[in-house]
């Protein structure tokens, strides 16, 4: 019997984990020069810090998140996202906030139940950021550009970026007052699930997909024009600042996202490569969560990158380049007093910071030349029982075929010359 990996999770394997590293260190460079630092958080949190920051009657909470009882009868949770443990985190620390506020920036697994498709798992990868303590449009500004900057690094060029604004607390309860009122006219038009999300909350009708509703909510006033002065001061405000970057953007009037916390500025990153229905990236202002979660009534603003469909669009796009590190050296034994010496000497060229791998099987040199070729090594440094008598061994360069004897004394040196 042959065990898989569950449905919706999938490993990472050679060569594609090359892209993964090359992705995550570009991020962290440029997460390094605008000044955040990273935070890991566990993927396993209480239940309810995820029923209540993301919201009862969202999806995330109804309907895809992984959580049981564990053995001490605690209801936990696989995290569907990052922003709510990274409040936590915060709240529980005692960090103090800096003038600027805290910068987090976070990379790794996230899971929801959703239905196994191209792009998305159940399982899967987010690298994001959270800045506490601020409700300062120019925050607003840098996560938006900070999120551009990441896709442009990763190869990606042609992305629309979504925006809209929700307002603050109270805008919200307007804007949902409002639609309320004016789908409840029109409520037979709507699907089944809408109906009930209209009586619960009906922000989350915007989320469906449905044709019919998505025309019902193509009509509903856009939110911008329904939040309050101050609200709107800060949109235009980020608005002319997304205009001095030359960032461009589109408003999309009745984007919400699919999470509760969300006041004022959310957005998203929609590939044309993907594709309207997937975002690349998406996040937005949460000025309420803080105190929300017991903290101090604080602004914060993050967004999350979702890895796979990164991935995807870069393979969609064709602009994928996975060139594997080729191997310095590969070394062939033959016979069992070379295979000890060559060992020995292969680890003090690893300390050396020389790549270095052997055959350790019992092949012909035949066959272990054959695999060195196969590796691309750049070299492949043979030790025989010849070799060993006569104290030297025989290097060959795979490019030009050249071969030489190097004296067993000094080969370290030797070795380190040529790879240079
Ligand atoms: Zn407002
Ligand atoms: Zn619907």
């Amino acid at each position: 019997m042959v065990y898989k990996a569950l449905p919706g999770t999938k490993d990472i394997l050679p060569p594609e984990i090359l892209l993964w590293q090359e992705l995550e260190e570009k991020a962290k460079a440029i997460f390094s020069s605008y000044h955040y630092q990273e935070i890991r958080t566990p993927i396993m949190e209480e239940l309810k810090l995820f029923v209540r920051s993301v919201g009862e009657t969202t999806d995330i909470v109804e309907k895809e998140m992984f959580s049981f009882k564990d053995r001490g009868g605690r209801e936990v949770c696989l995290r569907p996202e990052a922003t709510a443990s990274c409040v936590r985190a915060y709240l529980q620390s005692n960090l103090p906030l800096s003038e600027a506020g805290v910068k987090f920036f976070y990379l790794g697994p996230m899971f929801r139940a959703e239905r196994p498709q191209a792009g998305r798992y159940r399982q899967f990868h987010q690298m994001g950021v959270e800045v506490l303590g601020s409700t300062s449009y120019l925050v607003d500004a840098e996560v938006i550009s900070l999120s551009i900057e990441l896709l442009h690094a990763f190869g990606l060029k042609s992305f629309l970026l979504k925006l809209n604004s929700l307002g603050c607390f109270e805008d919200k309860k307007v804007i949902s007052e409002k639609y309320r009122e004016i789908l409840f006219r029109k409520k037979e038009e709507l699907c089944l699930l809408c109906q009930k999300r209209m009586e619960r909350n009906v922000l989350r009708v915007l989320d469906c997909k449905e044709g019919k509703c998505k025309r019902l909510i193509a009509e509903l006033p856009p939110t911008p024009e329904l939040i309050c002065k101050e609200c709107q001061k800060h949109f235009q405000s980020l608005q002319e600042v997304l205009s001095l970057l030359k960032i461009d953007y589109r408003i999309e009037p009745h984007l919400v996202r699919g999470i509760d916390y969300y006041t004022r500025t959310v957005f998203e990153l929609v590939s044309e490569e993907l594709g309207a229905q997937d975002a690349l990236a998406a996040g937005g202002r949460y000025d309420n969560l803080i105190e929300y979660l017991g903290g101090p009534s604080l602004g914060a603003v993050g967004f999350a990158l979702g890895m796979e469909r990164i991935i995807l669009a870069l393979k969609k796009s064709c602009r994928l380049n996975l060139e594997e590190k080729c191997l310095d050296i590969f070394l062939i034994t033959l016979g069992e007093e070379a295979g000890k010496e060559g060992f020995f000497l292969m680890q003090l060229l690893r300390k050396k910071g020389i790549s270095i791998d052997m055959d350790y099987t019992e092949k012909s040199l035949k066959a272990k030349m054959r695999r060195a070729n196969r590796l691309k090594a750049k070299f492949v440094l043979i030790i025989g029982e010849e070799e060993i008598k006569q104290g030297n061994y025989l290097l060959r360069e795979m490019s030009s075929g050249k071969q030489e004897l190097l004296r067993k004394e000094n080969i370290t040196e030797e070795l380190c010359k040529r790879l240079r």
